[in-house]
């Protein structure tokens, strides 16, 4: 396992709770839009905290911080994610893992060992686009829908969200995400931001009111669906 980056404190990244956000480094998808490119590509580059480190601080900060978030890259990949997710669960912490649903055998594993309470599960796009959004070519579509089907129909409190990019959906992408995810309880719409951190920068955004047309056409299926990334 390399720990990459960590934020301190966060009001975002767990939704309802004070949290830090733990980034694990490597991925298996090469999205073009990815936030967090460096830690995708290059994690050997990157900083590697400690996991001693980290729990110390966690210890310290009980009663101040009640979630941790783990995120990537994708930590579904790292070794050892179940020994540190238990001792983070030790010191009393609800956690929520971040993730490109494409180790679902790994995200049943982690819920059914008590060892996270909410999943955040990446929609790229429609199961025709995914290999367009992930930068793989033939992405597999089974594993990712085995992760939305045990969220679908399991237990354990989940999030669907899906940066939205100009150039890489379209209208037909969220029309037949809502038949995919019919009855999905919560979705995201992230607005695509640029930046240099993004693995190949230039893309662009819809607008608002084009985000809320999506949202739309999700609602038709989805009970809650709401909007994210606009300033
Ligand atoms: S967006 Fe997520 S799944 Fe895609 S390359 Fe980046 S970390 Fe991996």
């Amino acid at each position: 396992m390399r720990i990459c980056g960590f934020n301190k404190t966060t009001l975002l990244d767990y939704p309802g709770k004070v949290a830090s956000t733990i980034f694990l480094g490597g991925c298996n998808f090469r999205c073009p839009f990815c936030q967090n490119g460096i830690l995708v590509v290059a994690p050997g580059e990157q900083p590697d905290y400690s996991q001693e480190e980290l729990l110390t601080f966690l210890k310290k900060r009980k009663g101040i911080l009640d979630g941790v978030c783990i995120s990537g890259g994708e930590p579904t990949l790292s070794d050892g994610l179940e020994e540190f997710l238990g001792k983070i669960k030790e010191l009393g912490y609800a956690v929520k893992l971040d993730t490109n649903g494409s180790r679902p055998k790994i995200v049943k594993h982690l819920a059914e060992a008590g060892l996270i309470d909410k999943v955040a599960m990446d929609i790229k796009a429609c199961p025709d686009n995914y290999g367009n959004l992930t930068g793989i070519e033939k992405p597999d579509m089974d594993s990712i829908f085995e992760t939305a089907d045990f969220l679908l129909h399991g237990n354990l409190d989940y999030e669907f969200r899906t940066t939205v990019v100009r150039e890489l959906h379209t209208q037909k992408d969220f029309e037949e995400i809502a038949g995919w995810l019919a009855g999905a309880k919560e979705y995201y719409l992230q607005a695509y931001k640029d930046s240099d951190g993004v693995l190949r920068p230039g893309y662009g955004s819809y607008t608002f009111e084009e985000l809320q047309n999506f949202q739309k056409i999700l609602q038709k299926t989805i009970l809650s669906v709401g909007i994210r990334g606009i300033d």
